[in-house]
């Protein structure tokens, strides 16, 4: 059996039930086979075993106050994966479904993810199962002074920089950094995504969506297709699906349909950037509202997003949001890019159609890169007491994707998988970790 099935089957019999997290491995360790080839010593250091494992997981209780002066408890968690080339670096997702294999497969696409940024910076993640949804503003800021107040003990500037995901924006970031300031005394850049007056970075809300675009443009450009006057469908409204559909906008393309968990809505004529911010961040409404302002638009529930036809489609919801039967209705419409915006968002059978059909496809760990990137910058910043200005970091952006973008697909070509961007980023994030593995010994 080789190494890389060999330790795919101990993830499988160490972690049974985290189908999330066995699922992530095994995409990522399958396609290093033409790398591990060329590094026999790698199994020998006992890389795969020691790469799967988590150097650290720190699971706790977060007791809070709800408006009605009853106490709820959830579970908080943080997962230090591997701190190989820069402290642990990921978000915090807030979701009732979170459970440890969820917040597992998401740190170990970070490590992966944060590597192909170039920049230091090692994978965690963290979360809890609680349900930001409906929550009064005091129950959101009780419970983020709670999860903080176990958190701070395992998290600083140089140890483990949190930031946010699913259910995590501005809002919870500034009440996490204010309970760590108070309980530390420390104003350092422990958090990245926080308000720009005290210590964010400008684009830095923007940053995968924007990141996102600027890959896919630079993947079909090397096609010689182009987003202007492409159609694009992009499933999400939450931060990365607001600022793809903005930087789309921008780039002469035109968004036809956007979801949230209850539907999705349609509209030929293109969906509006500054209506879709409103609703969703300002007012924290349903996407069904866009309807009274734009009435031609449909609102669809229980239909899959994917049914339209268009060019690019942008998967910027959750993980395992596009099947198999949807990516068949996107080959059959003629759609000839995919960009993941979200974790995993397409399952491994989606994205082998995506594959066998020439659909260019471009993974989320190197695509939705350009959020953890720019929080990397966001931290640079921190540490000079200084800030760029919004053209500076999104120059910077809008480099690092492109490189993350050649990086990628000239790895893929040297390894015998041209224009496989999954084996090109997977390889091309693996090497630089391994190497750092290696040469700090026993770690
Ligand atoms: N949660 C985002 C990601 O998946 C951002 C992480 C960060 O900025 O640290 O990359």
């Amino acid at each position: 059996m080789s190494y890389v099935q060999d330790v795919i089957n101990k993830v499988k019999e160490r972690n049974p039930h985290e189908p999330e997290f066995i699922q992530a491995v095994t995409e990522v360790l399958e396609s290093l086979e033409p790398a591990l080839e060329r590094h026999p010593e790698y199994e020998q250091a006992g890389i795969l075993e020691r790469i799967v494992e988590p150097e650290r997981q720190i699971l706790f209780r977060v007791p809070w106050m709800d408006d009605n002066g009853k106490v709820q408890v959830n579970r908080g968690m943080r997962i230090q994966f591997n701190s190989a080339i820069g402290p642990y670096k990921g978000g915090l997702r807030l979701h009732p479904t979170v459970y440890p294999g969820i917040i597992k497969f998401l740190g170990f696409e970070q490590i992966f993810k944060n590597s192909l940024t170039g920049l230091p910076i090692g994978g965690g993640k963290g979360g809890s199962d609680f349900d930001p949804k409906g929550k009064s503003d005091l129950e959101i800021m009780r419970f983020c002074q709670s999860f903080m107040t176990e958190l701070y003990r395992h998290v600083s500037a140089d140890i483990d920089v949190p930031a946010g995901d699913i259910g995590v924006g501005g809002r919870e970031i500034g009440y996490l950094f204010g309970q760590y300031k108070r309980i530390t005394g420390l104003n350092e850049g422990v958090l990245t995504g926080k308000g720009l007056s005290y210590g964010g970075s400008l684009a830095r809300t923007e940053a995968t969506g924007y990141g996102l675009v600027y890959f896919v443009d630079e993947m079909i450009q090397d096609k010689n297709k182009s987003l202007n006057g492409a159609r694009v469908i992009i499933s999400g409204s939450g931060n990365v699906a607001i600022y793809a559909l903005q930087k789309i906008n921008q780039l002469g393309g035109k968004v036809i349909a956007m979801s949230d968990s209850t539907g999705h809505i349609h509209d030929e004529n293109g969906i509006d950037f500054a209506t879709m911010q409103k609703i969703k961040e300002v007012e924290r409404k349903r996407i069904s509202e866009y309807l009274k302002y734009f009435p031609q638009a449909e609102y669809v529930e229980g239909e899959s997003i994917w049914r339209y036809p268009c060019d690019i489609a942008l998967p910027c919801a959750t993980q395992n949001e596009l099947k198999q039967a949807d990516a068949e209705m996107l080959i059959a419409h003629g759609c000839y890019a995919v960009g993941e915006g979200a974790n995993m968002p397409c399952t491994p059978e989606a994205v082998k159609l995506f594959q066998e059909n020439k659909v260019m496809f471009a993974p989320g760990k190197a695509a939705n890169a350009g959020g953890v990137a720019t929080s990397a910058l966001e931290m640079s910043q921190n540490s000079m007491r200084y800030s760029w200005t919004f053209e500076e970091v999104d120059a910077k952006l809008k480099n690092i994707m492109v490189s993350i973008y050649r990086n990628a697909s000239q790895t893929a070509k040297e390894y015998g998988h041209e224009d496989n961007l999954v084996v090109g980023a997977n390889i091309a994030g693996f090497l630089k970790v391994a190497n750092a593995m290696v040469s700090q010994g026993l770690v």
